[in-house]
């Protein structure tokens, strides 16, 4: 792996001063990761010398746009290590991908009384969707409780298993508390009653290996923007058989293939589900992110973010009144903190003044939020970028708003 100081002058903005020339100390890394130059120079390069939309034109730069298109995909394939390319489906992003999938999975497999199973964890990209569909359907959501270290009750949901479940649909990784959800268990259970298994992977897919195939989920979803990609592009897979079964969720031009205004007949996948121009370069940016990832090596990566976790657990668990929210015992690199009588977003605004970026209320998981009766919580989300003075910085950030508030 490349040391620290060359990895960072990778990401031109991890250079930049704020409020005032404070270096950035950035720490938002689940809301969004930040770029590599050879992701913001890839997708400049479409726009600079062969923009044209996708598989429109007979034309030159139509025909490379649409190739550089098609090996993105690929390189997503490949990178998640599904079988084929037509079970990778390009969206907007990880709350595309699972909205387009709730609607054609409802409207193809779901009727009153059906039940979907989620958990506590959920962002609610992984929750509303789903209430949408069940409030058209008249079908149920069941939700699977949480410990008080965050991690899902097991036994509660093999409980919940039952003739009436249609989907289980979880998160790889909580946002809010860094657990890891035992996939392996939740989808053998699921499968041994033949029901499918949607993994959202926005906080899970930055932090190690994902294998589709080895996982056996039936459908992964996740966002370019969180792992060092473009934002506005993302990922829907599915196993071949369940997306040829599923009707298109958005109609319009290329995912027809022949129109009449008596009826309309669709593409093959996946182009049955990409309706109107795509983010093609943002695609191609995220084949340029995922060439980054794999450079750097995605176990090390992880090494690193481990160890950097253990570092930031024990430099805040050592602070007076800081209590940490989320301690499963497996985690990804992320803490969720709230610091004794005192608001959390009047320690993120002052922690903002110190150059410090970390994200203060729910995390857009509000049942989380309700089941340790807590408003929100600050959240640092640290990556392989981070370093241990950064770290030091934001103790010593934290200890500041401490005595100005306290
Ligand atoms: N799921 C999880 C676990 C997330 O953390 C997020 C975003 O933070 C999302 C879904 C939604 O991702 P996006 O806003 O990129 O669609």
């Amino acid at each position: 792996m490349k040391n620290i100081n060359e990895i960072r002058a990778d990401f031109p903005i991890l250079s930049r001063k704020v409020n005032n020339d404070m270096p950035l100390v950035y720490f938002d890394n689940g809301a969004t990761t930040q770029k590599p130059k050879c992701v913001i120079d890839t997708v400049s390069e479409v726009y600079a010398t062969y923009n044209a939309n996708i598989h429109r034109g007979v034309h030159f730069l139509s025909d490379m746009s649409s190739e550089a298109y098609e090996n993105a995909r690929e390189k997503i394939r490949s990178f998640i290590n599904a079988g084929k390319k037509e079970e990778v489906v390009f969206t907007s992003g990880t709350t595309g991908s699972i909205n387009g999938l709730a609607f054609s999975f409802g409207e193809r497999f779901i009727k009153p009384g059906d039940e979907i199973i989620i958990s506590y964890l959920e962002h609610h990209a992984n929750i509303v969707p789903w209430q949408m569909m069940c409030e058209r359907k008249g079908a149920i959501l069941r939700v699977i409780p949480i410990n008080d270290a965050g991690e899902i009750i097991m036994a509660e949901y093999l409980r919940m298993l039952s003739p009436k479940t249609r989907l289980v649909s979880v998160t790889q990784v909580s946002n809010v508390l860094g657990t890891v959800l035992p996939l392996n268990e939740i989808i053998a259970a699921a499968h041994s009653v033949n029901v499918p298994v949607l993994v959202d992977g926005a906080q899970g897919i930055q932090h190690g290996i994902v294998d589709v195939k080895a996982m056996d989920c039936d459908f992964y979803v996740f966002s370019g923007h969180k792992i060092y990609g473009p934002a506005g592009i993302g990922v829907l897979y599915g196993k071949e058989n369940l997306l040829s079964e599923l009707p298109p969720f958005q109609g319009g031009g290329d995912m027809v293939e022949k129109v009449t205004f008596e009826k309309t007949t669709y593409n093959v996948l996946p182009f049955k589900f990409e309706a109107g121009t795509m983010n093609y370069p943002g695609a191609i940016g995220l084949m340029s992110a995922l060439d980054y990832i794999s450079s750097l090596g995605r176990e090390e990566i992880a090494e690193r973010e481990n160890e950097l976790l253990s570092y930031a657990t024990e430099r805040l668990s050592a602070i007076e009144g800081l209590k940490i929210y989320g301690n499963a015992t497996r985690k990804i690199s992320l803490i969720s903190f709230l610091l004794k009588g005192i608001h959390q977003y009047d320690a993120g605004m002052i922690l903002d003044k110190l150059g410090i970026a970390v994200r203060t209320g729910t995390h857009c998981a509000q049942p989380v939020m309700d089941r340790y009766g807590i408003s929100g919580t600050i959240r640092a989300s640290i990556c392989f970028y981070n370093t241990k003075e950064e770290i030091d910085i934001l103790t010593s950030g934290i200890e500041k708003v401490k005595q100005m508030l306290e």
